[in-house]
């Protein structure tokens, strides 16, 4: 299949529209990663999603709307607390389950009796769901458990001959993807972990708890409630090791490991630190410039032939519950505290 790399003009949007009103699968810019999507409303379009990604059926995709009206379209009931989140939080880097309406086909929900709705504040997103003109229900753009895209290149190097067109829309900000929470509950319960962080939600008065999974990973006997919970995910080729705790034990350790190694080793440093022998990717000074760097340098890893990397970890706050989610998965649980 020959795909189209389109750019972020208004009739090149509209192209990209029309190919995903006709069934086909576009590949677009959001906030926090690149999505692929699909029209929504159709089981066939929503397969080929599986397809192109090589992702598990039972992986449900996330439903990207344009107009806060278009929610009530997909959704049986919208309770109070999601209701102050779309009216404070939406557009943005956060996703809502709640009860499904019948329209939404069993492919897109991977056969749940819930629905994730999601309205980004990317502009191009934003353009193209509503020349589509129909929600779009759109995973992240990558190939299927490698690291989420975070600039067209990457989509260009996963998807290229899988679908039918890439917008081109530069890098993303936010880098990794939405906050999920779910309110089918009796409480609203933190699924993912993201853009969107728990302080910003106390902020507007909603008291959301942290699945235990968020840190974990799912024994293969356990029900996840986010399918996506249960695979590895977010890995480049190389091996990854979490170091997590205090900075200068932190630096230590590794050192200590890059002595030992044999390998070609590389380096995910916060704070600008100096490691010998090791190829060093910065990971910024802020878990927010974390966030936005990770998945990208995780990719660069492979591209440098670095066979093993060392990814410091030092605090949890504002973005680094997402940081440590995507590490921990990344690294398959491969975590030393210092
Ligand atoms: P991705 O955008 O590739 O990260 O995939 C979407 C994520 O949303 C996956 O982790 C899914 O498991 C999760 N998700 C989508 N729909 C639902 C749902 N109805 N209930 C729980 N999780 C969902
Ligand atoms: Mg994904």
């Amino acid at each position: 299949m020959e795909t189209l790399i389109l750019t972020t003009d208004d009739n090149e949007i509209n192209k990209a529209g029309k190919i995903i009103m006709d069934g086909g699968l576009v590949a677009f810019p959001t906030e926090t990663v690149y999505g692929l999507g699909a029209s929504a409303l159709s089981a066939d379009a929503a397969k080929k999603i599986y397809a192109a990604k090589g992702r598990p059926s039972d992986n449900p995709l996330i439903v990207h709307i344009c107009k806060k009206e278009q929610i009530a379209g997909v959704t049986e009931e919208i309770p109070e607390t999601a209701r102050i989140v779309i009216d404070k939080l939406m557009p943005g880097p956060v996703t809502i389950i709640l009860k499904k309406k019948a329209i939404v086909p069993d492919a897109v929900t991977a056969g749940l009796d819930s629905v994730a709705v999601r309205f980004p504040a990317n502009k191009t997103a934003q353009k193209l769901i509503n020349a589509a003109g129909v929600p779009v229900a759109a995973p992240s753009a990558n190939l299927s458990g490698k690291p989420s895209p975070t600039k067209a290149k990457h989509v260009i190097d996963d998807m290229t001959g899988r679908i039918d067109a890439i917008i081109n829309g530069g890098d993303c900000t936010v880098g990794v993807e939405s906050t999920i929470i779910d309110f089918t509950g009796d409480v609203p319960v933190i699924l993912r972990p993201g853009g969107i962080t728990i302080d910003d939600l106390k902020a507007i008065g909603v008291d959301a708890v942290i699945d235990k999974n968020i840190l974990q990973s799912v024994s293969a006997d356990e029900v996840p409630k986010c399918p996506g919970m249960k695979y590895k995910h977010y890995a480049p080729n190389a091996e990854v090791i979490v170091i997590e705790g205090k900075k200068a034990a932190v630096q230590e350790k590794i050192k200590e490991l890059l002595m030992k190694e044999g390998r070609i080793a590389g380096v995910l440093a916060m704070y600008g630190a100096e490691y010998d022998n090791a190829v060093i990717l910065s990971a910024g000074s802020s878990n927010k410039e974390y966030a936005k760097k990770l998945f990208s340098a995780l990719r660069e890893f492979d591209e440098l032939g670095v066979a093993v990397v060392f990814a410091e970890f030092c605090e949890e706050d504002g973005y680094g519950l997402a940081v440590k989610n995507r590490l921990y998965k990344a690294a398959g649980g491969n975590v030393v505290h210092v």
